[in-house]
């Protein structure tokens, strides 16, 4: 597996793949990497002869109060997974490479970044868009991967790509999760003991919402009724919990297809976000 830090060495290497191998496949990630990223990289084999995974803790996509500084980096680890998975090349930039002095141009994606997430993260999705397309401007993949996981990124991106005419088709991966329901992050290295353990009621009270709905109960009840239930079971706090369209993310007050279950809450001081399918 080729490691590549620069910008300035990046055009030869992917000649390099593209003559030895084919087509590219992207996998943009912030590292930290477990079963979810390896799942993308997975899939991504599916759909291209050699795959990049990108390596990048982007700073325009975290607020000031986040935790830009403390989050999760353990390159040596996510070489070697890479590298046992077959990834052809990875792309590790610095900030200045992606940001260099100068730089004054972001996304903006309107509506659909602005509630949920994009609420109670001001400017985080400009961050995410602004990104993702230099990185996919780099690369000049086939194809880009993304986790369900991340529901309103993943409809963000795909957005961002249809309104900038961008030449790469973007591909949506199903959620990974551990045995008890939790979805793989790498926030959840921030969890205690006891909230890891108390975690999963994120995932098992939209799970019932979701169930109940599908079974004609009313929308207003059942989330209340997981918003009670996350509370309940050692959540401090709530951003939202909400029943919406899968593809436009407005909120259903009725059930109608296709529809997500989309939720985020903070257990001690780390937030967590999971989102299913309903119906
Ligand atoms: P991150 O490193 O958290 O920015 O994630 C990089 C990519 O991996 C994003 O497209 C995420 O949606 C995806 N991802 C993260 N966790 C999971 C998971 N548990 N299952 C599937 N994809 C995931």
């Amino acid at each position: 597996m080729q490691i590549i830090r620069d910008v300035k060495s990046l055009p030869a290497a992917l000649a390099g793949l593209s003559r030895d191998f084919g087509t590219i496949a992207l996998v943009p990630t912030m590292g930290a990497l477990h079963a979810g990223h390896m799942a993308l990289v997975k899939e991504a084999k599916r759909h291209a002869d050699a795959v990049v995974v990108s390596i990048f803790v982007n700073p325009t996509q975290f607020g000031p109060n986040e935790d830009l500084a403390n989050y999760p980096r353990q390159e040596a680890a996510d070489i070697a997974l890479l590298e046992a998975e077959g990834v052809a090349l990875a792309w590790i930039p610095d900030v200045a490479s992606i940001y260099p002095d100068g730089f004054d141009t972001m996304i903006r994606v309107g509506a659909l970044a602005d509630r949920w997430d994009g609420a109670a993260r001001p400017g985080h999705f400009d961050g995410v868009a602004t990104v993702v397309t230099k990185l996919i401007n780099r690369i000049g993949p086939k194809v880009a991967l993304f986790g369900e996981k991340d529901w309103q990124q993943l409809a963000v991106i795909r957005r961002t790509v249809a309104d900038l005419d961008m030449a790469v088709t973007i591909i949506g991966v199903p959620t990974e999760r551990a045995e008890d329901g939790l979805a793989l992050s790498s926030r959840n290295a921030y969890l205690s003991d006891a909230e890891r353990a108390a975690a999963p009621v994120l995932h098992h009270a939209i799970q019932q919402a979701a169930r109940a709905i599908s079974d004609g109960a009313g929308v207003a009840d059942a989330l209340e009724t997981a918003r009670a239930a996350i509370l309940s079971g050692g959540f401090k706090s709530i951003d939202y919990v909400a029943l919406v369209d899968a593809d436009s993310l407005e909120p259903l007050t009725r059930f109608a297809a296709p529809a997500r279950m989309i939720a985020a809450a903070r257990i001690g001081t780390t937030r967590l976000i999971d989102n299913i399918a309903v119906g």
